[in-house]
């Protein structure tokens, strides 16, 4: 197949300074957790990007110093000449596809920890103070500023030197001191620095102007801009920095690279952002105010939504970080008329959480990402069947549907059983709840490739039990046949059933997903800290429903901290009038009411009437058959359980699973067998 013409407009080259992309498609700059400390697996990792089709692929943030030494996250380091050969592995596994090479130098001023160097951090004025940080940073001198310059300049031509083709100027997400110079909030120096706008932008200016000096020559120099910090006055707003700043520097840069502010917004997630182009509206007005090229993002994976942005001339560059870690292989589809096979990114930030945890990248669409070198794992190709056996595969939820298509590619003869009427088990039931549409993504995207596969037969309405697999003579089992939510209170905070609750109606996040009458107060008691707490808290408000949330935890779905929504959930929840208590355990429940407590204080309990409670806290395994089966283990040549059948996890994790069965399902008795490959520190 080839393009649809159509879309050829994507496949321009673009100019940008002295260098020329071969597309429209650019990778913007991304964390991926590998960073300095496994820099063959960050070069694996963009490798296959390059690959893919992406004209531009570009590092993670790349502290420039250790006075900006964000451990314990694993972003890029490029402090001195030693760090060179690091960065040199990944512009070669770039170049070699012919796709440009972009750095993100990053001087994180106040944001940065110096957990590893110590070195007190600087910012644009005293006292400046982030997150909960107990430390505070200092102001910069004139010397300080001199330095930070300098720093920028001596990183670039470091960057020259590894072969980067593009080197940016940072002032977004918050997280770099030029744009903590350019935020009253942070800048209340009263020399030429601070001020006026024209003197809150004067430090970007001089050095965006130095670095080009320095080696812009040979290579472009991007600027990276939050036009706008979604916090209204009390943050920069497009509507007066954003518009002074891109009119003060317009031609100065040789592309802008403008997105919002903080990664929370940048990367918003699909349940608060659900439509591509979301920041359309922010940085739209750029492209009137310069003649430079603009790459901006937006979570893009629809071709069409991309033509769209040139054509009205919104950018000129689509930008993406998400929609490439899902899919590296994205721009080659389109070119070669595969819209289909997009994997597209369900705007979940699994990535993010990952980063978040200073780990290495995981994606649950795409579960060979951050597996490239450590693996040898690729997106798009596996080895073959080594026999050509029968495999079956018992449920297809996200585990069974993943494995299913991966076995199926290797070649091997499938037969997928899923007891219901529909594919893709959790993902079709949660797909359901408000702000979750996209992850039935993760099924219709497994489902469109396995449909077409000869070698795959799917039986739907197939409850099977150990005797009907017993009979089918397979003899290769994996078990993907899921979990179900617990209804008696077990989970973090109770090892054991809550008192009184074997007499309650309970329902679960199962019952709801089915269709379950709910009653018109509704007590949900939330113990797992994720998304489902909270969606199903807005299911019931959109459904006429009086909530009141109760979790033993600080914070209300304290796991979406990772996945940047925790502070948005927390905001519509109150919106929506729900009733949030926190660091409160259930003491006992009858019918009508529940006891709750402090959980620092048994003492300080209280009463909640309910029509219905709603128990969010663990979940049991779905695992009699493969137990049933292993009772007689040596009839088959492999059985295992995967996915939330052998442990309840993410979607990411059990589509992961899926992923490793398929690959290793030759192994032999040490399934996890061979070890993955790790990057072990030099000693020299
Ligand atoms: P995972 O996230 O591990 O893929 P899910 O709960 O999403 O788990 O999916 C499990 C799937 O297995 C569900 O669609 C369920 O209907 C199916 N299933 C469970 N037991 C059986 C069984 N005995 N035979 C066939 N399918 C089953
Ligand atoms: Fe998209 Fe989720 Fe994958 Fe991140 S983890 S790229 S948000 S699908």
């Amino acid at each position: 197949m080839s393009r649809d013409s159509k879309y050829d407009i994507l496949f321009e080259p673009v100019q940008i300074g002295p260098i020329t992309t071969k597309n429209r498609f650019y990778q913007v700059p991304h964390c991926n957790g590998l960073g300095h400390a496994r820099p063959r697996a960050e070069a694996a990792n963009r490798r296959v990007k390059a690959e893919g089709g992406w004209g531009v692929i570009c590092t993670q943030e790349v502290e420039i110093h250790p006075s900006s030494d964000v451990s314990p996250f694993l972003e890029g380091r490029l402090w001195d000449n030693l760090d060179i050969p690091q960065h040199r592995l990944m512009t070669d596994a770039v170049h070699e596809s012919g796709a440009l090479a972009g750095i993100e130098l990053a001087y994180t001023g106040l944001h940065a920890s110096n957990l590893y160097s110590r070195i007190a951090p600087m910012a644009p004025s005293d006292g400046m103070v982030y997150g909960n940080n107990p430390s505070q940073s200092r102001e910069m001198t004139k010397r300080d500023i001199r330095n930070v310059r300098k720093w920028h300049v001596e990183a670039a031509k470091r960057s020259r030197e590894a072969g980067y083709d593009i080197v940016y100027v940072y002032a977004s997400h918050d997280l770099s001191v030029l744009q903590h110079f350019l935020k009253p909030q942070y800048n209340q120096r009263s020399d030429e620095y601070g001020g006026s706008i024209e003197n809150r932008v004067r430090l970007t200016r001089e050095i965006l102007t130095d670095v080009k000096e320095a080696v812009g020559d040979t290579c472009a120099i991007a600027f990276r801009f939050a036009v706008d910090e979604l916090r209204g006055p009390d943050g920069l707003q497009a509507e007066c920095e954003g518009r002074d700043v891109i009119g003060l520097l317009a031609e100065i840069p040789d592309l802008w690279d403008v997105n919002i502010s903080d990664w929370s917004n940048d990367s918003a997630t699909a349940r608060f952002e659900p439509n591509e182009g979301f920041q359309e509206p922010y940085t739209a007005f750029v492209k009137s105010m310069t003649s430079k090229p603009v790459v901006g993002v937006g979570r893009f994976t629809s071709a069409d939504a991309m033509v769209s942005q040139i054509r009205r001339g919104i950018l000129d560059l689509i930008g993406a970080a998400r929609p490439s870690i899902a899919d590296p292989y994205l721009p080659n589809k389109i070119d070669e008329g595969r819209i289909e096979d997009i994997r597209e990114c369900i705007g979940c930030n699994i990535c993010v959480a990952q980063d978040n945890l200073a780990a290495p990248i995981r994606c649950t669409q795409n579960p060979t990402q951050g597996e490239e070198w450590k693996r040898d794992w690729h997106p798009e190709k596996i080895q073959p069947a080594t026999s050509n056996e029968s495999v079956l595969v018992v449920g297809a939820g996200p585990a069974g549907l993943e494995c299913a298509m991966q076995l199926a590619n290797r070649g091997y003869e499938v037969t997928l059983a899923e007891a219901g009427d529909e594919l893709g088990g959790r993902v079709s039931r949660e797909s359901q709840l408000p702000g979750l549409s996209s992850y039935a993504r993760v099924r219709d995207y497994r489902e469109t490739q396995i449909v077409q596969k000869p070698n795959v037969q799917i039986y739907k309405g197939n409850r099977l039990s150990a005797e009907d697999i017993f009979k089918l003579e397979i003899p290769h089992v994996i078990c993907a046949t899921g979990s179900s939510w617990r209804r008696d209170g077990v989970g973090r905070h109770h090892a054991f059933a809550v008192d009184g609750i074997d007499a309650v109606a309970v329902l679960t996040p199962d019952d709801v997903m089915a269709g379950s009458e709910i009653g018109q107060r509704v007590l949900i008691y939330d113990d797992d800290h994720y998304y489902l707490g909270n969606t199903i808290a807005e299911l019931c408000v959109q459904r006429g429903k009086q909530v009141c949330l109760v979790t033993p935890d600080s914070l209300i779905s304290s796991w979406t901290e990772y996945t940047l929504e925790q502070e948005k959930v927390h905001a519509r929840l109150s919106a929506l009038g729900v009733e949030m208590i926190t660091l409160h355990a259930l003491q006992s429940v009858n019918a009508e009411r529940a006891s709750i407590a402090s959980v620092y204080d048994a003492n300080q309990a209280r009463d909640i009437e309910y029509d219905s409670l709603i128990m969010i806290t663990s979940r049991t395994p779905d695992n009699s058959v493969y137990t049933d089966l292993l009772a007689q283990e040596n009839k088959f040549k492999t059985l295992i359980a995967i996915g939330d059948c052998e442990v309840p996890s993410t979607v990411a994790a059990a589509v992961y699973a899926g992923h490793l069965a398929a690959r290793n399902l030759d192994s032999g008795e040490d399934f996890y067998a061979p070890l993955f490959r790790r990057e072990m520190p030099g000693l020299d």
